[in-house]
């Protein structure tokens, strides 16, 4: 494929982030098969402006409105339009002018935009996986209403939908999702009541944003993995199942009804799931080092430690109970790692502050999208209640 008719027009929600700029990379790579038409970020204006300066997408946007004069005059020589605010990223995801949305703002902020995409019919590479751990059942039920292909970039989850192709007649026994285990693998409590902030960011495996980071080493991340998993590939709480792989060459794997295991591996590097998300159902070739089988090396499992980790222990309770609880776990986790982000509490506050707030507010079987919304808000509130932010 080459040439401007096929070149698959891509907005970037969130393009200054880890995900972000690892897409741009890719695209960069590609760009007979890419255009980028649309690219938002929180606040980073400078690096919005130089991602905009080299890509020239139709449009940007900058969701903090007191950036909007520095990113319009940085931009006024260019034909790059500039919005701002957080209804601008709403209009921007209901646009014609793109054809796939990479949905790479971190938390709930990225519920609404990739709503709006979906509604508009545009298929979504989805990074952001706290948008279906709050609201999996409206997004799944409006992403099939809509005709909209979800394609995961979650590296688990890519490896699942990778191991599913050609498979859409069997069944799934269960899914292994497969856990790093993060920086404090093997550690427990009195170890982790005193952990800092710069060391939880040290991943061993992954470089990413701070709340991943964050959530990889309390474990949450794979909690929310879990949940992420369940509306995605429509499984029950029970066929869903987390072991802890502390090289990250097994993505994940997919166990059949006759026991046979299909497993996804490559050496971790997210621009693999994201070049797949974007360029499905193809495969682009690339220079990526390639993991080597006849080095020495081993590969182990283990079963995670929920005692020590009691993040998913409170996740899996949440994916079983269902309703506003996720959400509700959601959003104090949140409040929790961006306290702990800023060094006003500590490591092990972070549990006790997500447990207490899903205990707090009430339970909802069958929210609507009002009432996730209003669960997050009173659930925010409340957690930061608890530590006074
Ligand atoms: P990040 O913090 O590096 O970047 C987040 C992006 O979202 C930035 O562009 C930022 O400007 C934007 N953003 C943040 N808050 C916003 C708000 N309130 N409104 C609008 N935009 C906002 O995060 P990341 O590591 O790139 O992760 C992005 C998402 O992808 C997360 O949901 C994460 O769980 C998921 N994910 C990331 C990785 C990874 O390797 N980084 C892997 C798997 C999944
Ligand atoms: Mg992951």
């Amino acid at each position: 494929m080459t040439g401007e008719n096929t070149q698959k027009r891509i907005a970037i929600f969130g393009s200054t982030g880890s995900i972000g700029k690892q897409a741009l990379e890719v695209i960069a790579s590609n760009s007979s098969l890419f255009s980028v038409e649309i690219l938002t970020a929180n606040s980073n204006a400078d690096l919005l402006i130089e991602q905009a300066l080299k890509f020239t997408p139709n449009l940007v946007v900058i969701g903090d409105e007191s950036k909007y004069l520095k990113v319009k005059e940085a931009l006024a020589s260019s034909h790059v339009k500039v919005f701002a605010g957080e209804k601008a990223l709403e209009e921007a995801a209901s646009m014609d002018c793109y054809d796939m949305m990479l949905a790479a703002i971190v938390g709930f902020a990225g519920l609404r935009p990739t709503l709006k995409a979906i509604e508009a019919g545009k298929p979504i590479a989805l990074a952001n996986k706290e948008t279906l751990v709050v609201a999996g059942d409206i997004i799944m039920q409006q992403a099939v209403g809509n005709r909209v292909p979800l394609i995961p970039v979650d590296s688990e989850h890519s490896a699942i939908f990778q191991c599913l192709v050609g498979e859409t007649r069997n069944r799934i026994e269960k899914v292994v999702l497969t856990a790093s285990g993060g920086p404090f693998l093997g550690k427990k409590p009195n170890f982790l009541v005193n952990v800092k902030r710069d060391h939880a960011l040290q991943h061993p495996n992954w470089t990413m944003g701070a709340k991943i980071s964050i959530d990889s080493a309390t474990l949450m991340n794979k909690g929310l993995e879990m949940i992420e998993a369940k509306w995605l590939f429509n499984l029950k709480p029970e066929q869903v199942q987390v072991v802890v792989h502390p090289q990250s060459i097994i993505h994940s794997m997919v166990v059949f009804e006759d026991g046979s295991m299909k497993a996804q591996m490559g050496l971790p590097d997210m621009k693999l799931p994201i070049q797949y998300a974007l360029a499905f159902p193809q495969r682009i070739p690339n220079a990526f080092p390639r993991y080597d089988f006849r080095k020495p090396n081993t590969l182990t499992f283990e079963e995670p430690d929920l005692k020590t980790f009691r993040n998913l222990s409170l996740a899996t309770e949440a994916l079983f109970k269902g309703g506003n609880l996720p959400c509700i776990m959601n959003a104090a986790n949140e409040i929790a790692v961006f306290a702990f982000l800023r060094n006003r509490i500590g490591f092990l506050d972070m549990t006790d502050l997500i447990q207490r707030t899903m205990e707090k507010v009430d339970f909802i079987p069958n929210p609507d999208l009002e009432q996730y919304f209003e669960s997050d808000a009173e659930a925010r509130n409340f957690a930061a209640s608890l530590i006074h932010l």
